[in-house]
């Protein structure tokens, strides 16, 4: 679209996923534009503006955000702020007449979760979490696949999605602003992903948290997380995610006749997907050859088609409302030592 057209995005917080990631990824989008910043650090957001072209009167702090519904050419707001305010600003937003891009996880509730969904339908403006696997072309090679019966019936998703924090410091590991500790932030990704390839949801949960003693990191929020998840077909997923371990983030989806492996599986880049499957009576496993896309710039221009077309988004409120109620079921089965039923 020329630039006219396209939808005017307001950026909610200037951290390390806007500044990095989102941000130089509306270069590469064809129908959003970055048009207001929101910031409590006013110095970072002129620096920010004069970059990206947006003008300094369309910089709010945190007291001013209701102004955007004084600010026409803000027609969404994605919102990339610590998870305990992804509620509030999205609320809010709705009230101001915005469509909201709302980060991952949703919120740290079911009910804050449901408080969005209520807020967005009841301004009729679009809720969309930004689950940019969804929108990524290997992951959706994948959906194809399973759907066409390539791997056949699945049965086990096993995925591990870790790493190892550093700063102890870090609003991620206070249970007020994150909810949660690996399981809310990176073990979400193995939920979503067993839930969008396979297209069922689970009905029983298993889970276990673990701290090791005396990591100052941990005094508030969990280490490590380990869950199973069980899907009425019989398709099975076995996860595990870490914040004190390298690095590391992949899946194999395995079917009763063929498995997939993404390794890096939940990466901002460099995805690889490789499929194995019995060909003329030998196991064959080949990578499979899919451009890669910038995932922040297509899910950017979904949201953006879908306000411009007043269509439904693909990764509405309700599928950040169901991973939450996922990962309230598991935190419970660990508390109580027993599986949980959906
Ligand atoms: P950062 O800590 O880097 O940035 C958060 C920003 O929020 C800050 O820079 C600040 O912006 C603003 N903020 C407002 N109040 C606070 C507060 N009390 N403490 C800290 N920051 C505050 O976080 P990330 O960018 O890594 O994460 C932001 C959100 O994005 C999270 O919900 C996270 O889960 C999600 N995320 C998603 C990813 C994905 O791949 N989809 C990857 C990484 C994160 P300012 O200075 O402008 O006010």
């Amino acid at each position: 679209d020329p630039m006219s057209e396209r939808v005017g995005v307001a950026i909610v917080g200037l951290g390390r996923i806007a500044v990095e990631e989102m941000l130089p990824a509306f270069a590469e989008s064809k129908h959003a534009k970055p048009v207001a910043l929101v910031s409590g650090d006013r110095a970072k957001a002129l620096k920010i503006a004069r970059q990206y072209n947006i003008l300094d009167t369309a910089i709010l702090d945190y007291k001013e955000y209701d102004r955007l519904a004084q600010m026409p050419e803000v027609q969404g707001v994605y919102i990339a702020l610590p998870n305990s305010m992804h509620a509030e600003y999205t609320v809010r937003a709705a009230r101001a007449g915005k469509h909201v891009l709302c980060e991952k996880p949703m919120a740290n509730t079911v009910a804050e979760c449901q408080q969005m969904i209520d807020a967005c339908k009841k301004a009729g403006k679009k809720l969309m979490i930004a689950y940019r696997s969804q929108y990524e072309p290997m992951d959706r090679a994948l959906v194809r696949m399973v759907k066409d019966k390539k791997l056949g019936a699945l049965k086990e998703f096993s995925s591990v999605n870790s790493q190892n924090m550093g700063d102890p410091q870090h609003w991620r590991l206070k249970r007020a602003l994150a909810g949660g500790g690996a399981l809310p932030d990176v073990g979400l990704y193995c939920i979503n992903a067993a839930r969008f390839l396979s297209g069922e949801e689970p009905v029983e949960v298993i889970g276990n948290t673990w701290s090791t003693p005396g990591d100052a990191r941990f005094r508030e929020v969990e280490e490590s997380c380990q869950f199973i998840l069980r899907f009425p077909s019989g398709f099975i997923a076995s996860c595990s995610t870490s914040y004190a371990a390298h690095k590391s983030q992949f899946f194999r989806l395995n079917g009763a006749d063929a498995w997939a492996e993404m390794d890096p599986a939940y990466a901002y880049h460099g995805l690889k997907l490789k499929v194995s499957r019995v060909v003329d009576g030998k196991e064959q496993a080949a990578d499979m050859q899919i451009e890669e896309k910038n995932q922040f710039a297509a899910e950017l221009d979904h949201f953006a088609q879908c306000v411009q077309q007043n269509k439904d988004v693909h990764t509405p409120g309700e599928e950040g409302l169901q991973d939450q109620r996922i990962i309230e079921a598991i935190y419970e089965s660990a508390r109580t030592h027993r599986p949980v039923r959906l």
